[in-house]
């Protein structure tokens, strides 16, 4: 191996716990993903969050709460209303809501977010949460992905039993978007006011993305205080602007996770990667995603007839990656996939699940596995 002695003096400057500037940030972004120096970045990364998390994963669960057209108009997102793709509106009843989360938590989930479009009313969102969290256990982390709010909603967020928030400084924001920088600024300090707990995402990730502007990303989430943080590349969706403009491989994905993953330091409770990647788990995530209902990167109604995976699912990919899944409600951890898998090697999961498995799926054929 022959590692750069720049690249190796940065890598031992973060396991040391010294913060990375914003050049090396960029130095580490400019890795050839083929490089030996790539890989030691993999490895430092994932020395980190392993000796941090002492070896456990978690896996947080989302229910999309409704299909409607969102007026914020953002380019990459199905349900922007400019693209005309939403024909029908959909929306989960609260006890469908309710069901979905109980059965996010019985099955493993150690955290239910709930997420709507921007223009959902906020009150009735509340309602629903109310419920969900009455229904869930106190142990379960309940976390609101939404529009833009002030200070008293943030008040009003909290004091339904909502602990932290996803919300996010988009590539583009303001311009792929029609959301006004400020007003999203806003939202972050009405978060740190009232302190609720903040889940950042560099999102959404395309080809085109310069390392200067990943990195402007990464110091947002310092600079708006993200104690858990992930990266999501962007799905071309058909229909969207974005269709053609190319998807980021899980390589360049999981090299981003490991620069975001030592640039934010102890800062950082948590690492992910949304949507789950075994490559990024194995470079600093340890923390990825089950999905149900609305999700804008799914022009599924369901997400989990779609893209979205199961906790199973969750927990499987935890296992392969050599994480422990402790439950936060305490029971059963994933020390019982093994039995699993033995099982998923003689079943397809096309046939099991009922998913599109595509390529998965014509290759389990080819091998006598389905
Ligand atoms: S990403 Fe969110 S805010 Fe943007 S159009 Fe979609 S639902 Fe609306």
């Amino acid at each position: 191996m022959a590692v750069t002695r720049a690249t190796h003096e940065l890598l031992e400057k973060a396991l040391a716990r010294i913060d990375l500037s914003w050049d090396d940030a960029r130095h580490l972004l400019a890795l050839d993903v083929n490089s030996d120096d790539a890989y030691a970045l993999l490895a430092a990364a994932n020395r980190y969050t392993r000796q941090q998390s002492g070896g456990r994963g978690t896996v947080y669960s989302q229910v999309g709460l409704n299909v409607w057209p969102c007026p914020e108009n953002c380019d990459f997102c199905y349900l922007a209303t400019k693209h005309g793709i939403v024909k029908e509106l959909h929306e989960l009843t609260p006890d469908a809501v309710v069901a979905r989360a109980r059965t996010f938590e019985a099955a493993g989930a150690d955290e239910v977010y709930l997420m709507t479009t921007a223009n959902y009313p906020l009150t009735r969102f509340l309602e629903i949460g109310q419920e969900v969290r009455r229904a869930l256990d106190p142990r379960t982390v309940l976390v609101a992905n939404i529009g833009d709010f002030g200070r008293a909603d943030a008040y009003r967020l909290r004091d339904t039993g909502f602990a932290g928030v996803y919300h996010v400084y988009r590539f583009g924001e303001g311009v792929v978007t029609e959301i006004e920088p400020a007003r999203r600024r806003a939202t972050f300090a009405a978060i740190s006011e009232v302190g609720l707990d903040l889940r950042y995402c560099v999102e959404p990730l395309g080809p085109e993305h310069t390392p200067d502007e990943i990195v402007a990303q990464m110091f947002l989430a310092r600079e708006f205080g993200a104690t858990i943080a992930a990266v999501m590349r962007r799905i071309p969706v058909p229909g969207t602007p974005f269709e053609h403009a190319g998807l980021l491989t899980e390589t360049e994905v999981a090299k981003i996770v490991a620069v975001v993953r030592l640039v934010l330091g102890e800062r950082l409770r948590e690492m992910g990667v949304h949507e789950p990647s075994l490559l990024a788990l194995r470079a600093g995530a340890h923390r990825i995603c089950a999905e149900v209902g609305m999700n804008p990167r799914d022009l599924a109604v369901d997400t989990a007839t779609g893209r979205g995976r199961s906790v199973a699912d969750c927990e499987a990919m935890l296992w392969e990656a050599g994480f422990v899944h402790e439950r936060k409600r305490g029971g059963v951890s994933n020390g019982i996939v093994p039995e699993r898998r033995e099982n998923k090697r003689e079943t397809c999961v096309a046939t099991t699940s009922g998913r599109a498995a595509g390529g998965e799926h014509e290759s389990m054929k080819k091998w006598g596995r389905c």
